[in-house]
């Protein structure tokens, strides 16, 4: 396969199988005829966290794998599963193998919630929370109590919805979605009755988007309530018109939030506003959360000196997520991307996605990341003659790795649909063992 005047291939790898990874891959396949593609992944399973992040009762946002299988089943394309980078084979490596390494590999750890009382049994970062019900390897074994009244999310935005959702949801509406099978379980014998989710700045300051707010009060058995004194009565006419329209449509949903009548249903979601978390209460595990409340002087968030606690036995900290430092690049200050000037690193890597703009958007939104950064690796590198995933496969069975292709990945797949319970798209395997179990020892040789 050759793509230069010069015959020669160019040979890029993509590090990490999420979005923002085969948007990338789609667009070089685009960008530079011919090329060849790895996109290599520390699971076995790809999509990133449309399968480990997107909530399991929003199935129709999963429906965009389909775009993925169709750009990883390109014949210059390839999933290379179960091999992570840092762990398996060292970045410098693969500058020895590609003329151009993506990274790919989004911004997977929670960010800390600094106050006292956050070791506690019970207080957990949205990103294992959330692995934990979406079955991600790394957090199946959470084992999070649930057999206590009350629930606190800290944060505002869709994550903390979509924590609170799923657990004040009844059980029986969740047996049709992808949630992991440990999960359901757990939340069979919940007693969470009360779940809240609270933010440090005001009713119209959170960042919500409208459907998922009101999806909240569209629930069964489940009701949405705010207090009335902390939702304003409308928005302000000094924000631009698009703003104001988006802000309107939020606050619409808050203002019959606060009139909603908290005993009509089994279970209620409190939204709570201008309130930070001071201190976790409890001796070994978690008993409360205490909050002070807030207001803003000059746009910044500022505690008045009184606080208030809420009884809790589980805490789900929702505010924002940090990178890894791969191949130890350099972080940003705030530490949740890499260091990068518009997607270049240095002459032969660069970087799309959230690792690259930090944690936030859509899964769209990493379609022009990807896009951006083609076109500049199509103006930028030439075929250096690389030996591409030959070198890579050299040095995999050289150190007994165990790489996965996507046909492997389809038999995981088919062996999840099999076991779904009824009604439900699939039953997820949460152990990295059991999925490769399930591939050939021969898929290694197939896969390469
Ligand atoms: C809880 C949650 C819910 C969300 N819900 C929605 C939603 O409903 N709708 C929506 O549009 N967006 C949603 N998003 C946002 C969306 O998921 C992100 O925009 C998108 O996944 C970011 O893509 P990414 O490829 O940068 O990162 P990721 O999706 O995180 O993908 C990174 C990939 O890299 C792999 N990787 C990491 N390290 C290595 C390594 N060292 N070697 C090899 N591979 C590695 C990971 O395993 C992963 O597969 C949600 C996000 C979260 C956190």
């Amino acid at each position: 396969m050759s793509d230069t005047a010069s015959g020669a291939t160019l040979r890029f790898a993509i590090v990490g199988a999420g979005p923002a990874g085969f948007y990338t891959a789609e667009a070089l396949s685009a960008q530079c005829p011919g090329c060849r593609i790895d996109i290599i992944e520390r699971l076995p399973t790809p999509y990133g966290l449309v399968r480990s992040g997107v909530a399991p009762d929003h199935q129709s946002t999963k429906t965009i794998e389909e775009t993925f299988e169709q750009i990883a089943r390109q014949p210059n394309v390839q999933l290379v599963g179960n091999v992570e980078v840092d762990r398996d084979v060292s970045l410098d490596e693969l500058r020895g193998f590609y003329d151009a390494i993506v990274l790919a590999s989004g911004s997977p750890h929670d960010a800390p919630l600094d106050v006292p009382g956050a070791h506690l049994r019970g207080v957990f970062g949205a990103s294992a929370f959330v692995g934990w019900y979406n079955a991600h390897p790394d957090h199946a074994g959470l084992a999070p109590d649930l057999d206590h009244g009350g629930a606190v999310i800290i944060g505002n935005g869709n994550v903390a919805i979509d924590v609170a959702r799923v657990l004040s949801k009844p059980v029986d509406a969740l047996t049709t979605s992808d949630i992991a099978h440990h999960a359901l379980g757990a939340l069979e014998t919940s007693g969470i009755a009360d779940t809240y989710i609270v933010g440090r700045r005001g009713a119209l300051d959170a960042k919500f988007t409208t459907a998922e707010l009101r999806e909240l009060g569209e629930l069964d058995d489940v009701v949405a309530v705010a207090d009335p004194g902390q939702i304003p009565g409308a928005v302000g006419d000094d924000l631009p018109a698009r703003e104001r329209r988006i802000k309107a449509k939020n606050l619409e949903c808050l203002q019959a939030f606060a009139k909603a009548d908290p005993e009509s249903k089994a279970r209620r979601i409190h939204l709570r506003f201008n309130s930070m978390p001071v201190a976790i209460l409890g001796r070994d595990r978690v008993e409360g959360i205490r909050f002070e409340r807030t207001t803003l002087v000059d746009g910044k968030v500022v505690g008045d000196g009184t606080t208030y606690d809420i009884p809790c036995g589980l805490v789900v900290s929702a505010i924002g997520y940090r990178a890894k430092a791969i191949g130890g690049l350099e972080l940003s200050a705030s530490g949740d991307r890499l260091v990068n000037d518009e997607g270049r690193i240095d002459a032969q890597l660069y970087v799309v996605g959230w690792l690259r703009r930090g944690p936030s958007g859509k899964i769209g939104t990493n379609r022009g990341d990807g896009e951006a950064i083609a076109e500049r690796i199509g103006q930028e590198i030439a075929p250096a003659g690389k030996p591409g995933f030959d070198g890579l496969r050299q040095l995999l069975m050289a150190r007994g790795v165990k790489w996965t292709g996507f046909s492997d990945w389809k038999t995981i797949e088919a062996a999840e649909k099999a076991a779904a319970r009824t009604g439900a798209p699939r039953q997820k395997f949460a152990s990295v063992a059991d999925m490769l179990g399930l591939c050939a020892p021969a898929s290694q040789a197939a896969s390469a």
